[in-house]
């Protein structure tokens, strides 16, 4: 097996991801995919947008190429570059090209913080033209049908998008993301935590509670993960407080006001 199809075939998703739809995202996203539009997913951390993209890539059965974004992430990190092997310059693909290449998606997870000149890149390919531009290559890639470009940002911080320009911009599906309903949210939790239902809708009613402190100053109220780990936690035998405090408490937040207030909501439920 080539290289590149053995770095493909590990991003094929085989079994069919738990992912429960909250309105008409998965039809929305297989419309845009059809038509060769990119996606844009919007939406507070931990609120089930990687897992729908991994429903996504399962129910197109494509291979699923996702890159964490984060400032020093460069061009050269996405296209590729050359490395040196035994003395010569082999060139390696990157996460995009090889996306490109293949026809598969590529989810650039949190563009928000890539840099700006980083994300020029996706432009041509997120417009019509659909090509990457392999500068050091000298080549230019057109994508075909199946490839699809894809990314999410959190709308609550400062927006890489406004630097997309509006012809660029007004080519993505938007789809917006948020906590699920409490009963959606609670099933969920349920499953992914493996603990009962009554547990879940607790768990669900505190993350309310917290998602409301954001008005005082917490950056963001507890995710869905969260909740997952939390009930993880407790199915694991950590009682239910020290489990709230480990796995939802204090990755909220290091101030001792917040802390106390959470701490507080804790303890009005359990
Ligand atoms: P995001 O990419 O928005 O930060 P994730 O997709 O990683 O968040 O979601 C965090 C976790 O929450 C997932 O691993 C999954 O267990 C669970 N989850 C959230 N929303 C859903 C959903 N609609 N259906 C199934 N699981 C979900």
């Amino acid at each position: 097996m080539k290289a590149t199809e053995q770095r493909l075939e590990e991003h094929l998703i085989l079994e069919k991801p738990y992912y429960l739809a909250a309105g008409k995202e998965v039809e929305i996203a297989l419309a845009a995919h059809k038509n060769g539009l990119p996606l844009l997913l919007k939406g507070p951390t931990g609120c089930g947008k990687t897992r729908f993209m991994q429903f996504l890539a399962w129910k197109l059965k494509l291979p699923l190429i996702t890159v964490s974004c984060h400032d020093d992430l460069s061009t050269s990190d996405l296209v590729g570059r050359f490395l040196i092997r035994s003395g010569e310059a082999v060139w390696t693909d990157g996460p995009l090209t090889l996306a490109v290449r293949a026809g598969a998606i590529c989810y650039l997870d949190e563009i928000v913080e890539a840099r700006k000149d980083t994300t020029v890149v996706i432009h041509p390919l997120a417009d019509d033209r659909r090509e990457l531009p392999v500068e050091k290559l000298g080549e230019l890639l057109s994508a075909p049908p199946e490839f699809m470009i894809s990314v999410s940002y959190n709308p609550g911080y400062q927006s890489v998008l406004k630097d997309l320009k509006p012809s660029t911009r007004q080519r993505f599906v938007a789809i917006s993301f948020d906590y699920p309903e409490p009963d959606t949210e609670a099933e969920i939790v349920a499953i992914e935590g493996g603990i009962d239902r009554k547990l879940a809708l607790s768990l669900v009613k505190l993350a309310g509670m917290t998602r409301s402190l954001k008005e005082s100053g917490l950056a963001e109220g507890a995710s869905t993960r969260l909740l997952i780990q939390t009930g993880q936690l407790v199915r694991d035998g950590i009682d239910i407080h020290t489990a709230c405090r480990a796995a939802l408490i204090e990755p909220l937040s290091d101030d001792p006001e917040l802390l106390a207030a959470l701490e507080e909501m804790v303890s009005s439920i359990f």
